[in-house]
């Protein structure tokens, strides 16, 4: 595990996907809910049957995101640490 060099604290230094350049985000993530639009998926309705959709659906699935550090870092608040 990689150490913020201002404040000491866990991150993680991945590249981006997009860039390729370095971000070092927050080590612990915090979960939250991707939206997002599916065809053809099997739902479930309150008497237990299964059921396959045909129309485009809504769907929501718990994702796990990283908080980029210089947002967080409390070192990073003084002028020091900026410069
Ligand atoms: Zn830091």
């Amino acid at each position: 595990m990689d150490r913020c060099l201002r404040c000491n604290a866990e991150v993680l230094i991945v590249p981006s996907a997009t860039s390729g350049t370095s971000m070092t985000l927050d080590a612990k993530p915090t979960s939250g809910v991707r939206v997002f639009q599916r065809y053809g998926i099997e739902v479930v309705d309150y008497s237990g049957d299964t059921h396959t959709m045909t129309e485009p659906e809504m769907v929501a699935e718990v994702v796990y995101v990283y908080t980029g550090h210089d947002t967080t870092c409390h070192a990073a608040t003084s002028r020091a640490a900026r410069d």
